[in-house]
């Protein structure tokens, strides 16, 4: 299972990197990073979907040879406000090649728009800095491939796969392991009745306890998706079978993911919750940073707490398992049933409960097409947004 994590690579003293999706969430916490890395990181390409003036900005502070804007109608613009001699690329192939210019490549792109993104980073053998979880889980086949290219590696920002990325590297004998534990803060709506939650509103589901993230992920956190994405995500990266995953929730958000060993012992990776360890991990694996993001006061009392999921109220875990355990496109029909009915809450049409029921009804109807081709991929998140769109509209308040 070791061995599926990626090739070990040397830890240079300078890297290249592509930041793809440098507005975002996560974007802007790696230039936060590479800001503090003291010359370590050199950014040369920066990559967003539409937010124009502040990649010009970043272009501006980072000077990167290289700048690609996935609205095509916005490079005009992008092209105007970037230091002159700068490239200016368009379209998703902008992305794409902004992907494959650099050491170390940071998808942080929102949802399954990622995939381009990922697959153009480990097929050029780059060391990819994954956050789009969605395209490891809905590309798997493909992705999987794209992994064998000589000099790719897959290093793991989202801060529970690190966490695990990080157990497991500790471990001598991967046969050690009896099963991984992703922890999960429970969202806003920990502790709450199926029947509290029917009038639950944007606001509500977006007011994430413990983590500031980006819109789709934290209503995905308040249904546990986000969890139940991440155990098919640990699977893939991974390589241990869905029996031996379990999802713990710990509100505190501070152990990050734990290793349960086979004599007992839980290894287990614990901080303050800040994104930035977990993408200065993935950036510089194997050497670690040496700026500290999120170090505990362990001077101050603090309590951590452990319990389980309640499967009755959040379905979403329970349909990620089962997608999961069905492998081939099962895992791209969740994901993109469940990008339909977020945007969908999102913009007040149906309400948070329907969220599970859309993504069931739409993998009622798996038609279990093989997707061995990036085509294929597609064509299955084309189908399946089309049953999901239609579950949507039954469902319109
Ligand atoms: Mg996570």
């Amino acid at each position: 299972m070791l061995a599926s994590m990626g090739t070990l690579q040397g830890a240079p003293d300078h890297a290249t990197v592509s930041l793809v999706g440098s507005t975002g969430s996560i974007g802007t916490q790696a230039i936060d990073v590479v800001r503090a890395s003291n010359g370590r990181f050199e950014v040369v390409a920066l990559a967003a979907q539409s937010s124009v003036d502040l990649l010009a900005e970043q272009a501006r502070e980072l000077r990167p040879a290289l700048v690609a804007i996935g609205d095509r109608a916005l490079a005009q613009k992008v092209s105007e406000l970037v230091p002159s001699g700068t490239e200016v690329l368009a379209g998703p192939e902008g992305l794409a090649e902004a992907a494959r210019v650099a050491d170390v490549v940071v998808n942080g792109v929102v949802g399954f728009a990622g995939l381009p993104v990922t697959l153009a980073a480990l097929e050029s053998g780059r060391r990819l800095a994954l956050a789009n979880k969605e395209s490891l889980i809905a590309g798997a086949p493909i992705v999987q491939a794209a992994r064998a290219t000589p000099g790719a590696e897959i290093v793991p920002v989202d801060s529970e796969h690190c966490a695990l990325h990080q157990c497991l590297h500790s471990i001598a004998r991967p046969s050690d392991v009896a099963r991984l534990l992703v922890t999960a803060s429970g969202g806003p709506f920990r502790g709450r009745s199926l029947a509290e939650l029917g009038e639950v509103t944007r606001d509500d589901a977006l007011a994430h306890p413990t983590w500031k993230m980006g819109p789709k992920i934290t209503i995905d956190s308040s249904t546990l998706m986000n969890k139940g994405l991440e155990v098919i995500e640990a699977h893939e990266l991974f390589g241990i079978d869905y029996d031996r995953i379990d999802v713990v929730v710990h509100p505190q958000s501070i152990v990050h993911s734990m290793v349960e060993l086979v004599d007992g012992a839980t290894l287990a990776q614990l901080s303050v919750p800040d994104m930035r360890l977990p993408i200065g991990y993935a950036m510089g694996y194997p050497e670690r940073l040496g700026v500290p993001f999120g170090p505990i006061d362990w001077s101050k009392p603090m309590e951590l707490t452990f319990e389980s999921p309640d499967l009755t109220v959040f379905g979403c875990v329970e349909l990620a398992y089962r997608a999961g355990r069905a492998g081939g496109g099962a895992p791209a029909w969740l994901n993109a049933a469940n990008e339909v009915a977020v945007a969908a809450f999102l913009a007040d049409r149906i309400a948070w409960l329907s969220i599970a029921e859309v993504v069931a009804e739409t993998l009622d109807a798996y038609d279990g097409a093989p997707i061995g081709s990036l085509e294929a991929v597609l064509a299955a998140d084309r189908a399946a947004r089309v049953r999901a769109t239609a579950a949507v509209e039954r469902r319109m308040r």
